[in-house]
């Protein structure tokens, strides 16, 4: 996990739109990270990253035409996708998100995010929209929070426990006897003791009740899935064999009614 020693609380990376964001997206990461430096938080800006590399290397795909799109498709894999995601999963302990048009039009933030989810890394989206439906649900699912505005994801950040977006030796997102929520980012003390092995993922105790809820109040979806293929599967098997005339069936039944022929107890001459 990558540390800079003058931010403590953890690394935050920022996602968003890049390809199809006014000068990649510079301008908010750099105002962000400001801000994130201030609270002792160390930012890391795929743009400014981005723009280091250019500098330094080239750009990767940009003049490679639509002819050349295996090349394409190969610098991307390798350079962005695989690059971008190393650094969430092994370096990230939360992401910022600014969901705009230019998110939607691209691919990277939506993967991002999914891909913190999928590693227990929260994330926190400010939605540039008005309205909380225009975040799509599954979407809005995966983020530890949504905000309509930064000073309030800034205030939030502000007074969280120092260093609680990041793991403690257990795996927990904890600072003293604080931990954070995963379904609704807020902190919650626990007395006594600590968690001893990895929760995952962490709630407070009212998301416990609502999660159980969840669970045990609608029949699991992907067992329905599960049984609805199997007996749809066996039907439709079932439907293409071909079907017995009703001369079969008939013979079948009369079949079953005959009496019982036991092999080897006929009166029969035996043979040596
Ligand atoms: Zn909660």
């Amino acid at each position: 996990m990558l540390k800079h020693p003058l931010y403590p609380n953890g690394n935050i990376y920022l996602s968003g739109g890049m390809q199809f964001a006014q000068g990649l997206g510079a301008g908010w990461r750099q105002l962000c990270s400001e801000r994130l430096k201030d609270l002792g938080f160390f930012p890391l800006d795929i743009a400014e990253l981005d723009i280091a590399y250019s500098e330094a290397h080239g750009h990767l795909y940009r003049f490679l035409s639509d002819d050349e799109l295996l090349q394409r498709k190969s610098n991307i894999r390798k350079h962005f996708i695989e690059t971008d995601i190393n650094l969430i999963r092994n370096d990230s302990d939360a992401l910022i998100v600014l969901y705009d048009e230019s998110v939607r039009l691209g691919a990277g933030t939506t993967s991002e995010i999914h891909e913190a989810f999928m590693h227990d890394i929260p994330v926190f989206l400010i939605n540039s929209f008005k309205e909380l439906n225009q975040v799509p649900g599954w979407m809005q699912a995966e983020t530890t929070m949504i905000f309509n505005e930064w000073d309030a994801l800034y205030k939030y950040f502000a007074e969280l426990p120092p260093a609680i977006l990041k793991r403690d030796v257990y795996g927990n997102r904890r600072s003293g006897m604080h931990y954070l929520c995963s379904l609704c980012g807020t902190v919650e003390e626990k007395h006594k003791t600590h968690y001893v092995s990895k929760v995952s993922p962490l709630y407070c105790k009212s998301c416990v009740e609502l999660v159980k809820a969840t669970h045990e109040t609608h029949y699991d979806r992907y067992r329905f899935f599960l049984d609805y293929f199997e007996k749809t599967s066996v039907q439709e098997w079932l439907n293409s064999r071909p079907q017995p005339t009703s001369e079969e069936l008939f013979a079948a039944i009369r079949a079953r009614k005959a009496p019982i022929k036991v092999k080897g107890k006929s009166k029969g001459k035996k043979t040596k």
